[in-house]
């Protein structure tokens, strides 16, 4: 079958490799839409899994498949696997994790000692005609579903996850740094929270108009205008929670904290630059300030039932959808070298 897999920076390659067989507790899976995602694009230019590398619970041999972020409908069910029916839609959760170290007994395995994500670290991968998954990663679409709307399911599930940790509530206000997918994926999930205020501060035109069309209250550009001053005009005394998706280091994290009520949540989600903060600002407000690391537990149903129900509509958010060998040039490049230009770019193997 046909794959694309990274053979070193810069270096995707479209490969033909043998389509991989089902196991005990596994899906098999036509592939429909993997979408390319910026932690994909950090990989790209700078892989961190060089040739020799075995993750300890996906235990694949590189150059690894790419694609974390798909959907596809399931052709092939182990017999010990129940739930799951051949033709059914689903989205695939990536994340792996060893089921035995203190976080994963916690049910937090996003923070497993062993996290792996397939797509990233082998397991194959959302850039490939199929892919065999463990069942418990296979999450079934409600039918009527979009195989495009479900490739989106996983990068929403970043921010709603983030969402859910800032205890963001109905009526709340936020402000979210950074209008790239994980940012406008941040204000649909704040609104499906029921938040009656979001603004988002982003540089790139394409952007900001696609958080108005999708329901920004504010658009701000950090280069233009003082954002913190802004959003306390809008929102006196300062917004409930406030996010981090832009990784642009200190500038992000003064608006971050400077835009925050008394008590109220900061939340890294993106990697970025490291920034300096005085934590006496901490101590004086009683700010909470936390990260958020991919999903766990009860997400990704959750991110499935609010789209199904209609509480979080990411029509919009795809920029481009192209074929797998247009994905090198197309995708990969074209993201690292221009990313404020697109949004989520859609690839179908
Ligand atoms: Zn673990």
């Amino acid at each position: 079958m046909r794959a694309l897999r990274l053979h070193g920076p810069r270096d995707v390659r479209l490969d033909d490799i043998p389509e991989p067989a089902l196991r005990p507790g596994t899906v098999k899976i036509r592939v429909e839409w993997a979408g390319i995602c910026g932690s994909d694009l950090h990989q790209y230019s700078h892989p961190a899994f060089p040739p020799g590398y075995v993750h300890p619970v996906l235990g694949e041999q590189g150059p690894f498949v790419l694609g974390h972020e798909f959907s596809g409908r399931v052709t092939e069910v182990a017999d010990d696997v129940d739930g799951i029916e051949a033709g059914a839609l689903v989205a695939v959760e990536p994340l792996v994790s060893d089921g035995t170290c203190p976080a994963c007994l916690r049910g937090e395995y996003n923070l497993c000692d062993s996290f792996g994500f397939i797509g990233l670290m082998g397991g194959g991968g959302g850039m490939s005609e199929y892919v065999v998954v463990p069942a418990r990663n296979a999450h079934v679409m409600p039918d009527g579903s979009s195989a495009e709307t479900a490739a989106l399911v996983e990068p929403l599930t970043v921010a709603w996850h983030a969402v859910r940790r800032s205890g963001l509530a109905d009526g709340g206000t936020a402000l979210v740094v950074g209008g790239g997918p994980i940012g406008l994926g941040l204000l649909l999930a704040a609104k499906a929270h029921g938040a009656r205020f979001v603004a988002v501060s982003e540089v790139s035109e394409a952007r900001k108009q696609l958080a108005r069309d999708l329901g920004a209250d504010l658009v701000l550009d950090p280069t233009q205008e003082d954002v913190v001053a802004r959003i306390r005009d809008e929102v006196p005394g300062g917004v409930d929670a406030s996010y981090e998706a832009s990784g642009a280091g200190k500038p992000a994290v003064d608006a971050l904290l400077g835009s925050l009520r008394k008590g109220g949540h900061a939340v890294t989600v993106a990697a970025g630059r490291p920034a300096e903060f005085d934590p006496n600002q901490l101590m004086l407000t009683e700010v909470n300030y936390t990260g958020s690391f991919g999903y766990n537990g009860p997400d990704f149903p959750a991110v499935i039932a609010a789209i199904h129900d209609g509480r979080l509509n990411p029509d919009g958010l795809v920029s481009d959808r192209i074929a797998l060998e247009d994905a090198p040039a197309k995708g990969y490049a074209e993201l690292a070298d221009n990313a404020g230009g697109h949004v989520k770019i859609l690839v179908h193997p």
